[in-house]
């Protein structure tokens, strides 16, 4: 249990975080003192080889004054106060010959280097090298230089405190590292599970909306940082999905509920007719009323089909020359004896050109559901009155205005939904399809349908056509 959690911890991108933040933390403060170490062992090395080239040169000084004799005094007592563990002095002949020694006790294995000796004879210079004497954990560095005619000296300088302020700053280094790791480590936890924190409930979220609880919303904790706005993306999303699936849901109820009932009134006529007179009579009005039922239902499924296809961007649109004053005149006399039985006025106005390239059985089916539409929800002694205006970029927009029942505000954006039917309206027969129909077939034309209406007062709808009108 405790591995497979421990197991499951390492996999977390926040541990990952926190090993790549407290790694990166710890090289770069490795390299940093890496670069500092080198830095300060060049500096002490300078130091001392500063402090030996000046010591040379005054023993050369008391050379030249006081001869041999001064300088070997010098060494001595120089030997003895520096501690005789300190200093290394010889003095050597051109051959590498002692005269005299200071400090050699504790120096005993440290030896005459020739090859320093050749090197100082041909260049003339002081020669610097360093002997390691890892059995006493000590290094003396050492130079050889001439301090008289003939006269050489090896003065040799012990670097036990250098090594020891090096192995000093070692450890504490090391101990410095480790605690900053440490530390780094925690800061970075915390604010790598800080950062992750919304992630989780995101995660969680998404668990319970696949789960089928597509009410629920990933969590926003107002800092408005990216987690947020992924939780807001991802929220106005579902919110989408959710209205989408209602929508699906309400129209595939309200395709059914439409497709029922034709076929239980064709099914009903048909039993009856079995049951009760099977005449021949009641079979030719059985079989006028299945085809009228059958008609209106192919001419729902056709319209569905339509609107679906329009809306998809697929239309098989023939464009053509369609002179609009004819195609809402030829309407306007289908529909006077309907209007003529409700007294109804019907008015018309045209334009003195209103032609555009379209589909004519299309534009003429959208022209009549509008012109249906305001004759059935007017009452009778009404008006309605169709307009035909040349529109801006030279269009055309066709006005439907009526004196009927209106359309409140929150209808008006649905009305053309397919399916949907305001209350007052429910008591007229109708599909709810005609005008998301109309809407369709203006849009497949490049143009639109809108609503401008105040229940009680009436409305007009708007078809706008582009000039170029066609399928888009
Ligand atoms: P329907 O077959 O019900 O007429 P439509 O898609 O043509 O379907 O219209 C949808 C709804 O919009 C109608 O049911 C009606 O409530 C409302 N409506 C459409 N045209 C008008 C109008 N001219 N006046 C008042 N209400 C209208």
């Amino acid at each position: 249990m405790f591995l497979r959690r421990l197991k499951a911890l390492s996999r977390s991108l926040a541990f990952r975080l926190t090993l790549w933040y407290a790694g990166i933390f710890a090289l770069s403060s490795f390299l940093a003192f890496v670069f500092f170490y080198y830095v300060i062992i060049d500096v002490l090395r300078e130091q001392t080889d500063d402090n030996l080239r000046r010591q040379l040169s005054a023993f050369s000084g008391i050379m030249q004054v006081e001869g041999i004799t001064g300088v070997q005094q010098v060494a001595a007592m120089d030997a003895l106060s520096g501690g005789d563990k300190k200093r290394l002095i010889r003095l050597l002949s051109r051959f590498g010959t002692e005269f005299t020694a200071a400090g050699t006790d504790y120096w005993q294995n440290v030896g005459v280097n020739a090859d320093a000796i050749r090197g100082l004879l041909t260049t003339g210079k002081p020669v610097i090298e360093t002997v390691v004497l890892p059995e006493r954990r000590d290094s003396l560095r050492i130079i050889y230089g001439m301090i008289g005619p003939g006269v050489i000296m090896q003065l040799g300088h012990s670097l036990a405190g250098e090594i020891r302020l090096i192995t000093a700053f070692q450890g504490l280094f090391l101990t410095t590292i480790g605690l900053m790791f440490l530390l780094a480590a925690v800061i970075g936890w915390f604010l790598a599970r800080r950062a992750l924190s919304g992630v989780g409930g995101i995660a969680a979220a998404a668990r319970k909306i696949s789960g089928g609880d597509l009410e629920t919303r990933a969590p926003v904790s107002g800092r408005r940082d990216e987690i947020d706005q992924l939780a807001g993306t991802l929220n106005h999303m579902l919110d989408r999905i959710q209205t989408l699936i209602r929508g699906i849901s309400e129209m595939s109820d309200n395709i059914a509920h439409d497709l029922k009932s034709p076929v239980t009134r064709i099914r009903g006529l048909a039993e009856i007719t079995l049951t009760t007179d099977p005449s021949g009579e009641a079979y030719e009005i059985m079989a006028a009323s299945t085809i009228e039922e059958c008609d209106r239902l192919l001419e729902m499924i056709n319209a569905m089909l339509f609107i679906s296809r329009a809306e998809a961007g697929v239309h098989d649109i023939r464009p053509a020359r369609v002179d609009l004053n004819a195609l809402v005149g030829d309407a306007l006399r289908l529909f006077e004896t309907t209007a003529a039985d409700k007294q109804l006025r019907l008015d018309f106005e045209a334009a003195p050109a209103a032609a555009v390239k379209g589909d004519a059985r299309m534009l003429q089916r959208m022209i009549a559901n509008l012109l249906d539409n305001a004759i059935r929800y007017t009452p009778a002694g009404g008006r309605v009155r169709v307009v035909i205006a040349p529109s801006s970029d030279q269009g055309v927009r066709i006005d439907f205005s009526d004196t009927g029942i209106g359309i409140s505000g929150d209808d008006q954006d649905r009305i053309f939904e397919r399916f949907f039917r305001c209350d007052p309206s429910r008591t007229e027969s109708g599909s709810g399809l005609g005008l998301s129909l109309a809407r369709a077939v203006a849009r497949a034309h490049g143009g639109d349908v809108t609503v401008q209406s105040k229940p009680g007062e009436g409305s007009t709808f708007s078809v706008i056509l582009p000039a170029k009108s066609g399928p888009s």
